[in-house]
């Protein structure tokens, strides 16, 4: 079969989302062409969202036409298909390169495997300490509260675990033993899937728990639903956080389109509930791998007071190819940023090791030179400066 999604290469992420031509999406605009009897109301509502996800790519024909590849994709992958009507809503229907329908709508490209490419890249598995509880590092673990998501990433690293519709797969109860049992612990982060997508009674039934270890010192969430799910942040869940600080939440934004008025609201939310936002961007090829959507992303990120923490190397996992680029790519982005902008925008570009090794900080060697205690340093404009130690 011939995929004319191949014929031609794929434009670059500045040639397919530039907010040049890119229109602004109008989430009203998509509700009253495609759900004209919806209230506002109804529309606003989190539980209306989840369970009017999109689930069957032949159902996405409703909203624009399926490229062949994307046709092809259908029902073949082993990821399953879901997404946010929210957040179809922020793709331009016209353009079959939409940043946000390339993470979410499978490609032809997803049923090939890759060199080096593997179902657990992170060899997760390896570190698994309890069900469900991955014990990588000496003074932190990571907790997966649940295997849904409101919407999947194609290039997700947890591909092997998410949306396999076993819910909460089991008790957590042999985790929290786990923790509680090594006093070493003081750094908790739950993820998934996507732990904001449980019940606020659910999430508190979790949080409490860990609150009641006295080593656990902070809690981290990590999380896509302000972004893909922003009417989730209600004032009730909210409250409910507030009272396991110190907490923390890091959100996987992967483009400036994310951050609407809606996102704004659920952001704002819990920055005035005093808990530190951080995000985690992954590089993504024909997504958000050019210098000028990074910065506009890292910008959008401080405007709604997250502070970029990683941007990742994706990883190496099955029949992610299509969304790997190089890692020069990603310190050539770096290197546009820093200096250049504000230190703020700048996040830690990482590979997370393939085999579990952990996350590994790639940056561009800035010592270039040493003699007599002078140390001699590259700025950012690529000119050599002169450090003089204390011998
Ligand atoms: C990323 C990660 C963490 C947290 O790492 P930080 O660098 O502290 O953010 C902890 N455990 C595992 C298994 C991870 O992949």
């Amino acid at each position: 079969m011939i995929d004319t999604d191949q014929a031609a290469p794929p434009p670059s992420a500045e040639e397919t989302s530039s907010d040049n031509y890119e229109p602004p999406s109008s989430p009203l605009a998509f509700r009253k062409r495609f759900y004209p009897k919806l209230s506002k109301r109804e529309w606003n509502s989190w539980q209306w969202q989840l369970s009017n996800r999109i689930t069957d790519i032949e159902q996405l024909g409703r909203f624009f036409p399926l490229t062949p590849s994307e046709k092809t994709a259908a029902g073949e992958c082993r990821l399953p298909f879901a997404v946010t009507p929210y957040y179809l809503s922020l793709m331009n229907l016209a353009n079959p390169y939409d940043p946000l329908r390339a993470c979410m709508v499978p490609k032809a490209e997803e049923l090939t495997l890759a060199r080096g490419e593997a179902v657990d890249p992170l060899a997760e598995s390896h570190n698994e300490a309890a069900p469900r509880l991955i014990h990588r590092y000496p003074d932190r673990v990571l907790l997966l509260a649940t295997d849904f998501c409101s919407a999947y990433c194609r290039y997700c690293t947890r591909s092997r675990l998410v949306g396999q519709g076993v819910g909460q797969g089991g008790a957590l109860t042999e985790a929290f033993h786990y923790i509680r049992s090594h006093t070493e612990i003081r750094d908790v982060l739950i993820s998934g899937g996507d732990p904001l997508t449980l019940t606020d009674c659910a999430l508190e039934g979790i949080l409490s728990e860990l609150r009641d270890i006295p080593h656990v010192e902070i809690i981290r969430i990590g999380t896509k639903v302000p972004v893909v799910l922003p009417q989730r942040i209600t004032p009730s869940l909210v409250k409910m956080l507030k009272r396991y600080h110190p907490l923390f939440i890091s959100i996987h934004a992967i483009h400036p389109k994310e951050f609407t008025a809606e996102a704004k609201l659920a952001l704002d939310r819990l920055s005035d509930a005093g808990i530190p936002l951080g995000s985690q961007t992954v590089l993504l090829k024909g997504i958000n791998d050019s210098p000028a959507i990074m910065k506009r992303l890292m910008h959008k990120l401080l405007m709604f007071r997250v502070r970029p923490y990683y941007l990742y190397q994706c990883d190496p996992v099955s029949g992610a190819s299509h969304f790997r680029t190089t890692v020069a790519a990603g310190l050539e982005i770096i290197a546009k940023l820093r200096g250049y902008t504000s230190g703020y925008a700048v996040p830690t570009f990482v590979v997370d090791a393939p085999g579990g090794g952990g996350k590994i900080p790639i940056s561009a060697n800035n010592i270039c030179g040493q003699s007599d205690g002078d140390l001699f340093l590259v700025n950012y404009e690529g000119n050599i400066f002169k450090y003089p130690q204390v011998i």
